[in-house]
């Protein structure tokens, strides 16, 4: 019993011991620990922690946490008590700070004040820059997918949709993955929420004012999520169509820039069709077009063009294509347009890259579309319908169109699947 005592005795005072030994090492640790950032002179943003944004974009200077995307801020309440560690923290994001600093005065330089004179502030213009593409952006957000996408996202998204057209126009040219349009290093979007600004910067960047898009000098595509309507006022429109259109017209720029400028070396049909190849191969239908001909029939008609095609085929009322050759965009109508994109297809299906490379390294070499069937394919420009027939006839054959259409809709279907994951993956 004694013994028992004798051992309980020790254990409390063991137990007191140790209870007075945390409590003061706890007493100590309290003057050199600093509970907020636990000595690293950072304190953890919690939007940010995870999903560190780092790279070439303004919104991140006006990131509410204030953390720039770095995942933390200066902890400077406990500078005191680890001031090495706050001066390093502060002088890494002064650094950071800086550098968009450097980046947003210079575009604002070049852009900004450019477009918008003196008063620019007023338009709140954000920049990113990413491997292809420098945005100008004042878009703003949306829903898609029933996922709220923030102006800051949106932005971004449109940057990633622009480096997968990229990456689309590289398969069809084998341009490298580093491949960067010359001289003038990468393609400028400019998106605007307003008609007003994307007027004003129409008419400034690219000296016209197509309403409500313009592309220039192969380089830089201006564009806002409006469009005139039967009575020339404005209409906004969605996403899905803005994304058509930017796709569309990105392609555009990506034949112009490669291979260098030549003004006018293609053929209106070729211009248009490969867009419009582009276009339905990723979304299996065709919103976006250029010049107002066709207008109607495209909106009504804008899936299954391979039914409809080879309907056209068949009865030999497909358009000729000496007939095309000398077209003005306007006057392509609906039916052009079908033949252009399945010339296109054509070309993407049996020739080789390297005949549709040599094929536009001739139109900018010579603007003879001849020379370029000649140079290109090895065939008279007069014997290209009977061949794309032949074989349009047969790829697009009622025996084989549904299986056609059924891997048409499955790439389609997965290209929204992707869409949605990268909504998803978006930064904060
Ligand atoms: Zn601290
Ligand atoms: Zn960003
Ligand atoms: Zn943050
Ligand atoms: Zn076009």
């Amino acid at each position: 019993m004694m013994m028992f005592h004798r051992i309980f005795y020790l254990l409390i005072l063991t137990v007191a011991l140790a209870a007075a030994n945390v409590a003061f090492s706890n007493g100590e640790d309290a003057v050199k620990y600093c509970r907020l950032c636990k000595n690293t002179g950072k304190i953890i943003c919690k939007i940010h922690e995870k999903t560190v944004h780092l790279g070439l974009c303004s919104y991140r200077m006006d990131f509410p946490c204030g953390c720039l995307g770095l995942g933390w801020t200066v902890c400077d309440k406990g500078e005191e008590l680890h001031p090495k560690e706050t001066a390093a923290a502060r002088e890494e994001a002064d650094r950071e700070r800086k550098a968009l600093e450097a980046f947003l005065d210079g575009r604002r330089n070049l852009y900004d004040l450019l477009i918008f004179g003196r008063e620019f502030e007023k338009e709140h213009i954000q920049h990113i820059e990413g491997e292809h593409f420098k945005e100008i952006t004042t878009v703003r957000g949306d829903k898609l997918f029933k996922i709220p996408v923030s102006p800051h996202q949106m932005a971004h998204l449109y940057m990633f949709r622009c480096e997968e057209a990229f990456t689309t126009f590289a398969g069809m040219v084998e341009a490298p993955a580093n491949y960067q349009p010359s001289p003038y290093g990468k393609w400028q979007l400019l998106m605007w929420s307003t008609v007003d600004q994307e007027l004003k910067a129409s008419h400034k960047m690219v000296g016209n004012t197509q309403y409500p898009l313009a592309t220039g000098n192969a380089r830089l595509l201006t564009i806002c999520p409006f469009k005139p309507d039967s009575n020339n006022r404005e209409e906004a429109i969605d996403d899905e169509e803005n994304f058509h259109n930017v796709i569309h017209n990105m392609v555009h720029i990506m034949f112009e820039e490669w291979g260098g400028f030549v003004d006018g070396c293609f053929p209106w049909w070729f211009y248009e069709g490969s867009s419009h190849w582009v276009e339905y191969r990723l979304f299996n239908r065709v919103l976006s077009y250029c010049g107002g001909e066709a207008a109607k029939e495209l909106v009504a008609r804008d899936k299954k063009w391979e039914t409809l095609i080879y309907k056209l085929a068949i009865e030999s009322k497909d358009p000729p294509l000496l007939s095309m050759s000398n077209m003005k965009m306007q006057d392509l109508t609906f039916n052009h347009r079908l033949k252009s994109w399945s010339i296109v297809d054509w070309m993407m299906n049996t020739g080789t890259k390297k005949q549709f490379i040599e094929f536009i390294r001739t139109l900018k070499r010579s603007k003879s579309e001849g020379n370029s069937w000649r140079d290109g394919y090895e065939i008279a420009i007069s014997e290209v319908d009977a061949k794309w027939k032949e074989w349009a006839l047969v790829m697009y054959a009622p025996r084989t169109i549904l299986k056609l259409e059924k891997e048409n809709e499955a790439r389609a279907k997965a290209f929204v699947d992707h869409q949605i994951e990268l909504i998803k993956s978006l930064p904060q």
